[in-house]
């Protein structure tokens, strides 16, 4: 059974797992690599690597740390998304290298993200953290100069019993949700729907060369309209692709015509 080398501070392995073992890909965790000098969501140490360069480069490193053949890396981003500053967004890509075959395959999933940070005024308002949603969710909160993080909701409230008993400065109390994927329960959902993009990628086979990822790469846009014919921005067809070998296809989508709502001369 091949190995996938994992490594990672906050136990992501038991979240990705799952979905590689169905391959016979058995992943290992090694926490012998401080991740977080890449950058922390906290802020303490700056990203400077996009999502994609960061997750390659812990795959690396799993390999260069253990020798095993197959390092994976996995990155979480937050922001963009279809609706930026109305929707928090959340991006997990999982990075699979194996330079045995010269291969890096990115797979991903993204989806909004329920938290934000929120000012509380007095003790009452912590009821907005215990809906059944935030269930697992851990805190970060700043209370008399000292940043205290991964929190679950009792510790929380013990933090500010102990803060207001030595009257140090609690209200207004900033509480930002933990984003280490340990702490997040939204992440590791997405972080285990993107082991299921790799794992769906690594099943993808070329026809021609056998690699994987032999999967969309490509949305070629123009389906013509229903009514008038003219192309519109909804895809005609789909290219797959292979990038080991270049061999591509391409697929015409289910539908013939686009709906006239999508077309720019008959609904401008
Ligand atoms: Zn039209
Ligand atoms: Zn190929």
């Amino acid at each position: 059974m091949p190995f996938a080398v994992l490594v990672t501070q906050h136990d992501k392995g038991k979240l990705i797992a799952p979905a590689l073992a169905k391959l016979g890909v058995r992943v290992v965790e090694n926490s012998n690599w401080n991740t977080d000098q890449l950058g922390t969501f906290a802020g303490e140490i700056e990203r400077t690597l996009s999502p994609h360069a960061c997750a390659l480069e812990k795959a690396k490193q799993a390999i260069a740390l253990t020798g095993l053949d197959i390092g994976l890396g996995s990155e979480g981003s937050f922001g963009g998304g279809p609706l930026p500053g109305i929707v928090n967004w959340n991006e997990e890509i999982l990075c699979y290298y194996e330079p045995k075959h010269n291969r890096t395959i990115y797979a991903a999933a993204s989806g909004p993200f329920p938290y934000e940070s929120v000012v509380l005024n007095n003790s009452e308002a912590l009821d907005q953290l215990t809906t059944p949603s935030a269930e697992g969710m851990h805190w970060i909160v700043n209370i008399g100069d000292e940043l205290l993080k991964g929190l679950n909701l009792t510790m929380l409230k013990e933090a500010i019993a102990l803060g207001e008993r030595y009257s140090l400065r609690v209200w207004p109390l900033t509480v930002e949700p933990d984003l280490r994927a340990l702490y997040c329960p939204p992440r590791q959902r997405m972080i285990t729907k993107a082991a299921e993009d790799l794992a769906r990628r690594l099943q993808a086979l070329c026809p021609e060369c056998e690699a994987p990822n032999f999967v969309v790469k490509q949305i070629n846009k123009g389906l013509p309209c229903e009514q008038c014919s003219l192309p519109t921005e909804q895809a005609l067809s789909e290219t797959v692709c292979c990038d080991a070998c270049g061999f591509s296809r391409s697929e015409r989508v289910a539908h013939n015509a686009a709906n006239p709502q999508y077309c720019r001369w008959c609904n401008p």
